[in-house]
């Protein structure tokens, strides 16, 4: 099986480096293609670099209007190819073909704000802030920008940042996850057919020697990660150590209450779509769930038969709601943590671990799990699990509930369920998260709002998405000019 290609100055290229890592189908452990991974891919992302650097000269001077012509083509190519690009991240990421298609309608809505770019970076003119002076502030492009992306929304998160970095008169170079590299290539696929210039958007593969040579790189200027909280502190550290602008989103575990007076049957409805969702392997999903007031009863009762009903499978297959865990070793560090629970006092409501798929037998598959009374300091409250796991706790009072949700070392998201408004307002002023649902699941915010996030959760200023996006792929450059009156006279 021939290595997989990067896609450098407007060209497929092999890489330099020989040693690779297997792209693997988690619902069958099938090969689908090998990534390269290694020290020589430090070569691949130089040359990377050095085409980014040299096609910035004609790209940043291009007109802004004349540079988005190109995203309004990528949208209309990601449109034709919606059910091909879904195919291909359900077969090496494993959710199910419906979720898979929603999260390219994600990443086309990235492509469609960012056509807005003519006026989101325009300038700002004051006249006569004095007599015969004005000041204007510009926006220009920052140079070589790099995304390095996660393996869970291979289709989605690259396009938080490449539509806007290139709209911006940015050159790109996108690090997709070893593990999922082929959605990216097939949207490099489509890329090629625009009429952009060579070298300004570049694909590179690879893991950690690739990510550090970004990092390292005098000529990069500005570095987008999304993935793990650890992975997300060293790579802020470096790349602003190095003088970058960085914006490092990371990882979660997201407390949900529910209060006494909610829907409880809608709201156990939501909240398994929330925790099961990709099966659970969302920064996004729901993880603790509090019960605040009643024993939790009902909600109990609603949320056993929600986490029941979803059929889980290999992704492609009809009627499928849940695909696998993305490796081997997720689904069995997955299972560890539910054990975990159990040793720490748990009861286990819903056992999803050895679940036996009909024809997928060696499946990374873990059904939807509940453990109920988990112990508040206990490692499965605190980690994320990254799997359709769901933690129950009850609590008498919201204040006591609302002190649980701020003592969060991750700040991603955070959820109430209720029918008072006053409740409502409370949590939503005082929640210590930068993603806040009431009566609903959060999932990514529209391509119009940051993609919040706080504490662990995230690492810099501006966040990805929209306006936020804009301001972190340009620089601002403010001019004062004076032209005197008398001048008129003379010349
Ligand atoms: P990860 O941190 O393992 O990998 C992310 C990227 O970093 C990959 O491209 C990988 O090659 C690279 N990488 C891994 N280790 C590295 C190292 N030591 N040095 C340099 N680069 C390294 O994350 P993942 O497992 O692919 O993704 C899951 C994580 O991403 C979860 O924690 C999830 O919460 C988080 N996530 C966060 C958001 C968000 O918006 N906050 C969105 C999606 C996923």
């Amino acid at each position: 099986m021939e290595i997989l290609k990067n896609y450098i100055n407007g060209s497929w290229v092999g890489s330099k480096e020989q040693h690779s890592v297997d792209v693997v189908n988690p619902a069958t452990q099938e090969v689908l293609a090998k990534v390269p991974y290694g020290s020589n891919t430090v070569a691949d992302v130089e040359t990377a670099v050095g085409a980014a650097s040299t096609a910035l000269i004609e790209w940043r001077n291009m007109p802004v209007m004349k540079r988005v012509q190109s995203l309004y083509k990528l949208k209309q190519l990601l449109e034709d190819h919606l059910d091909e690009l879904g195919r291909i991240i359900t077969l090496e990421c494993g959710k199910s073909f419906a979720e898979s298609k929603a999260e390219i309608q994600r990443g086309i809505e990235n492509v469609e704000t960012a056509c807005a770019t003519p006026l989101l970076m325009q300038s700002e003119f004051s006249e006569n802030i004095a007599s015969g002076i004005d000041e204007f502030m510009i926006r220009q492009p920052v140079g070589v920008c790099a995304c390095i992306a996660p393996f869970n929304f291979p289709g989605m998160i690259p396009f938080w940042f490449l539509p806007y970095a290139i709209a911006c008169g940015n050159s790109f170079i996108l690090k997709p996850s070893e593990k999922v590299p082929l959605t990216m290539m097939k949207v490099f696929e489509l890329i090629d057919q625009l009429d952009l210039p060579k070298g300004v958007v570049n694909l590179v593969h690879g893991g950690k020697e690739s990510v550090d040579s970004l990092l390292d790189s005098p000529q990069v200027k500005a570095i987008s990660f999304v993935g793990s909280t650890p992975v997300a502190r060293y790579i802020y550290q470096r790349g602003t150590a190095n003088g970058k602008r960085v914006q490092a989103q990371g990882g979660a575990k997201n407390p949900v209450l529910v209060m006494p007076d909610a829907d409880m049957e809608m709201t156990a409805r939501i909240i398994a779509d929330s925790v099961y969702g990709c099966a659970g392997q969302r920064c996004l999903a729901a993880s603790n769930i509090i019960t605040v007031g009643d024993k939790g009863g009902i909600i109990k009762d609603a949320l056993l038969e929600a986490a029941k009903s979803k059929t889980t499978g290999f992704g492609l297959d009809e009627g499928i709601e849940m695909g696998p865990v993305i490796t081997s070793e997720s689904k069995r560090r997955i299972e560890k943590l539910i054990a975990k629970g159990i040793d720490e006092g748990a009861n286990l409501l819903l056992d999803g671990r050895n679940a036996n798929i009909s024809g997928y037998e060696q499946g990374n598959f873990i059904k939807p799990t509940i453990l109920e009374n988990v112990a508040l300091d206990g490692e499965i409250i605190k980690t994320e699990i990254f799997g359709p796991v769901m933690s129950l706790i009850h609590m008498t009072k919201i204040e006591e509930a609302i002190d649980f949700v701020n003592r969060n070392q991750f700040g991603n998201m955070a959820c109430l369920f209720t029918s008072s408004g006053l409740n409502a307002r409370t949590f939503r002023n005082s929640a210590n998260a930068g993603n806040i649902g009431i009566n609903i699941g959060v999932a990514a915010p529209m391509a119009q709002f940051p993609f919040s996030g706080w504490n662990d959760s995230f690492f810099g200023d501006l966040h990805g998405q929209g306006r936020h996006a804009i301001e972190f792929f340009t620089q601002t450059k403010v001019v004062i000019e004076r032209w005197p009156k008398e001048w008129s006279r003379k010349f």
